[in-house]
């Protein structure tokens, strides 16, 4: 038995099959995680082959097998693409990084609505926007990071329960998580957060819009949440794609 069924996808990657195939990964708006045989898509006619690239957001039609994790696609359209980002090295390596987030660190079959959405908008943020994409992708890193189930909070200290005010310095250890400055002073930290930094983590962890930073303060934040990442999900080693040059 086969369902037939529509959803928007993000195309995460592509893989050559037999001599004409592809198989494509996407990041769907209802099942998550999801693989799809295209056939004929290496054709130089094929329409579908070159919608099919890293990125693009589709609307794929496909029919549902119950017994494999391998779908054919039937029809993929193109509903969005990102041609500034793909001009614009640093632009497109931090868009890059957020597919890869999603390629690596998602669930197979599992919808997850919310997560499609802020990925999308991000994506498109990055392709439209002059902010710097350094600053949309930290935002987008800690949107992820708490959907995916592990929040980084930031409110109190996890020694002595009480709430950490903006503008004083923390600390941080894997075991314990955050930790005022007084609970700190005797235990083993993993991060220390100077206090404009830490009131960087609070701007970026919020709704705010306008948050002034430093660059390389920036670059610490994002090596410090994948720290937090591999510490959580053993497999994770990085995010690769920030290490293009
Ligand atoms: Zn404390």
């Amino acid at each position: 038995m086969s369902d037939i069924i529509k959803t928007r996808a993000i195309v995460l990657r592509k893989i050559d099959f037999g001599d004409t195939s592809r198989i494509a990964h996407f990041f769907t708006e209802d099942f998550g995680k999801l693989s799809l045989m295209i056939k004929g898509a290496r054709s130089p006619k094929s329409k579908i082959g070159l919608i099919i690239d890293t990125m693009n957001i589709v609307e794929v039609v496909f029919y549902k097998k119950e017994t494999s994790d391998l779908h054919l696609a039937n029809q993929v359209d193109l509903l969005q693409h990102f041609p500034n980002t793909r001009d614009d090295l640093d632009k497109y390596k931090y868009a890059l990084a957020i597919v890869e987030l999603l390629s690596v660190l998602t669930v197979e079959n599992e919808q997850h609505k919310k997560l499609f959405e802020g990925s999308v908008k991000m994506l498109s943020l990055i392709n439209s926007s002059d902010e710097n994409p350094k600053i949309l992708f930290t935002k987008f890193l800690f949107f992820f990071i708490k959907e995916i189930g592990y929040e980084f909070q930031l409110e109190h200290c996890n020694v002595c329960n009480r709430k950490i005010q903006p503008g004083r310095s923390a600390s941080y250890n894997y075991e314990t998580g955050l930790m005022c400055s007084d609970c700190s002073e005797d235990r083993l930290t993993n991060f220390n957060f100077n206090e404009e930094l830490f009131n960087l983590l609070i701007c970026l962890n919020s709704k705010k819009n306008e948050i002034i930073y430093k660059q390389k303060d920036l670059d610490q934040i994002i090596i410090m949440l994948e720290k937090f990442l591999s510490y959580h999900v053993i497999e994770f080693k990085g995010i690769k794609s920030l290490r293009l040059t």
